[in-house]
């Protein structure tokens, strides 16, 4: 079951980031919504030819329950030079856009705010489907993901967790300071210092992820996005010590434990997907809390449709003012 692009029809924007645009897209022969993300790309030949292989490389990865699906790539040379590339649409989006709506009802004063926004059941299932989702790209394909963070981590209604976004170089896209710019770096201090990167550089992006679910910031600090900025925060990766979760919050030990063990800057020592996949809080983590989690899924799915409307009446009452 191919998709071809004249089949799709645009429902809205989803989101934006620095490569590209999401786009909600309905697949009328099948009546199936998808996501349709577009990637602006330079007109270069060998930039094209290194394109198409890695997207290639995308396609052969068979389906798996913690990597979104996959439904093709295109390449649309003649007219706007850019790559499309078609996946499973995740109706609860990403876990940065669930941190922003939950940021958005706090500011409402909405009574109604669940106080555990990310439960330790939560966060432990999360972690889980990002370590399997990884460690079933690097078994089988040695393919190293290097963009773990909030927005390529996805969750549906059906209490789904997926990762996204993997295989498409960033120096390909755009220029390596261009990819530095606006976003948060959850690059580990060893690919910085630019040695050889491994499935441990993933590691450490999760855990710091996991730190900013708990506290809604990201843990190393802001930083402008001058050159200067980006700098100043990568200096800081390499030359300060880890983040660590915020003292005095109701997390167990064995969560506290596993943070700090995908915190560590030496690569060396820190724990690979395999020793943290065995790590109690992961599997304490599946032995439970599956009914709580998808109920948590649903809830997510309502506050989204909420959050929604009242952007809307917002803008609405802001249009009248003016
Ligand atoms: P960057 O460009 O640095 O990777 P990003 O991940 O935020 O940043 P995109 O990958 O273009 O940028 O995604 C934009 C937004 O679209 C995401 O933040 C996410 O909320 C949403 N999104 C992406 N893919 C999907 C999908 N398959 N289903 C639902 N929402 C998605
Ligand atoms: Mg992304």
């Amino acid at each position: 079951s191919t998709i071809e692009l004249q089949d799709l029809v645009q429902l809205g924007k989803i989101g934006s980031g620095n490569s590209g645009t999401v786009l909600k897209t309905l697949h009328v022969p099948d009546s199936r919504i998808i996501a349709k993300k577009s990637i602006p790309v330079e007109n270069k030949p060998m930039v094209k030819n290194q394109l198409i292989r890695e997207l290639s490389i995308m396609q052969n990865v068979k389906p798996h329950e913690n990597i979104v699906g996959f439904f093709g790539a295109f390449y649309t040379a003649s007219t706007t030079n850019e790559i499309v590339i078609l996946m499973e649409y995740m109706d609860c989006g990403s876990l940065d856009k669930i941190m922003s709506t939950h940021k958005a009802f706090v500011k409402r004063g909405d009574p109604d705010i669940p106080e555990n926004w990310f439960s330790e059941i939560v966060l432990a299932k999360i972690s889980y489907a990002v370590l399997n989702g990884l460690s079933y790209l690097y078994r089988g394909y040695k393919i190293i993901h290097r963009d773990i963070k909030p927005s390529n981590v996805l969750i549906n209604s059906k209490g789904c967790v997926k990762i996204c976004d993997f295989g498409v170089s960033k120096k390909l896209i755009n220029s390596i300071a261009d990819t530095f710019v606006g976003t948060s770096t959850y690059m580990s201090p060893e690919r910085i210092q630019g040695s050889v990167y491994t499935t441990k550089g993933d590691v450490w992006s999760l855990g710091l992820m996991i730190i900013e679910l708990v506290t809604g910031e990201f843990p190393l600090g802001g930083h402008s996005d001058t050159p200067e900025g980006i700098l100043d925060l990568l200096q800081r990766i390499v030359n300060e010590p880890p983040p660590k979760l915020p003292h005095g919050l109701q997390y167990s030990r064995e969560m506290v434990d596993f943070v700090n063990r995908c915190c560590v800057k030496d690569e060396r020592e820190r724990s690979s997907l395999q020793e943290l996949l065995c790590h109690d809080f992961i599997v304490k983590g599946r032995s439970q809390g599956d009914r709580e989690f998808r109920h948590w899924c649903k809830r997510i799915k309502k506050r989204l449709k909420e959050d929604k409307m009242l952007k809307r009446e917002e803008n609405e009452r802001a249009k009248l003012v003016k």
